[in-house]
């Protein structure tokens, strides 16, 4: 049996640093450190760093006095920072490079006169933190009708961003509307795009073409993973989702003679090995990897907050 992975799958690379940032931090400060829970969710990565000595919390409010807090890679709102500095708390910043250019950039059109249209999700927390950055000055859109109701009273002045998870692809109509009805609107700096979800997208499109049966391991609750099985089985072919590789069912072979494997957004790839191990176990695996641009944005090569570079030159 052939198993072909999708060398763009799992973990984009703002988590990934996120967690070595977190690792470093809980070397460099000690147990606990606290990060908030709702932008690391995924149950493996959360048990992961608990195991670690890692504390979720819903908020920065009732940690102890003198702690170290983290802040997650989809940023956090002003209104944490403030609340963090007010009690002296620790703070080690993980955002992601390409969220903290999206915040510099919005407050940057605000003071030019501007407004920003964000589109994304009402509840997600990176649109939340770069909403809360605008004074007022933000518009959250995610439909065609929004694009409708919009009213901006600078639009020549005015810019959109677009919450980093979603594909652009899926978002064409939005945009061509957007740009349609404000056709002077800054879009944003291209250097910054982050094309985690579309290469994902794009990677499990090109597998489900040539395999008789995907997987996809992730969360269920996950909209990266829904979006995957989505598109593989627009293109024939039989796929699943696996929370963990103890879900696959080795019925799902039957007649299969290639099986593709990718993985969610904030799937960490031990998950994936493990699952290519299962495979293994079940009988000879000749393993390839289906080659797919990553995410290479240079901003990645910024270094990493100055305390935790120092630390993790120590280590
Ligand atoms: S901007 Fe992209 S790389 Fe950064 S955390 Fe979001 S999805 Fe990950």
């Amino acid at each position: 049996m052939q198993v072909v992975l999708a060398e763009a799958r799992g973990l984009c690379a703002g988590l990934q640093r996120a967690i070595e940032i977190i690792e470093t931090a809980l070397r460099q400060h000690g147990s606990p450190v606290y990060v908030r829970r709702e932008t690391l969710h995924p149950a493996h990565l959360v048990d992961r760093l608990r195991a670690k000595g890692v504390r979720f919390v819903d908020s920065f409010a009732k940690v102890p006095p003198g702690s170290t807090v983290i802040f997650s890679p989809h940023g956090v709102s002003r209104t944490v920072e403030q609340e963090v500095e007010a009690r002296r708390l620790t703070v080690v910043d993980a955002t992601c490079p390409l969220i903290s250019k999206i915040h510099a950039d919005g407050q940057r059109h605000v003071r030019s006169g501007g407004e920003v249209v964000v589109i994304g999700h009402a509840d997600h927390p990176e649109t939340e933190a770069i909403l809360d950055r605008l004074d007022g000055h933000g518009h959250l859109i995610r439909t065609v009708e929004d694009v409708a109701r919009l009213e901006l009273a600078n639009p020549g002045a005015s810019a959109y961003s677009v919450q980093t998870t979603l594909s652009i692809d899926d978002l064409r109509p939005v945009l061509a509307a957007l740009r349609d009805r404000f056709p002077g609107i800054l879009a944003p700096d291209s250097e910054a795009a982050c094309h985690a979800a579309q290469h994902r997208q794009q990677a499990v499109w090109g597998l489900a073409g040539m395999v008789d049966l995907v997987l996809v391991v992730g969360a269920k609750a996950s909209p990266s993973c829904r979006r995957l099985i989505e598109i593989a089985e627009r293109r024939g072919t039989r796929t699943h989702l696996l929370e963990t590789p103890l879900a696959f069912d080795r019925e799902w072979l039957r007649g299969v003679k290639r099986v593709g494997i990718t993985a969610g957004l904030s799937t960490h790839d031990d998950l994936v090995q493990d699952l290519v191990e299962t495979l293994r176990n079940l009988g000879a695996v000749e393993l390839w990897t289906l080659p797919e641009p990553k995410e290479a944005s240079d901003m990645f090569h910024d270094p990493l907050p100055p305390a935790i570079s120092a630390a993790m030159g120590a280590c």
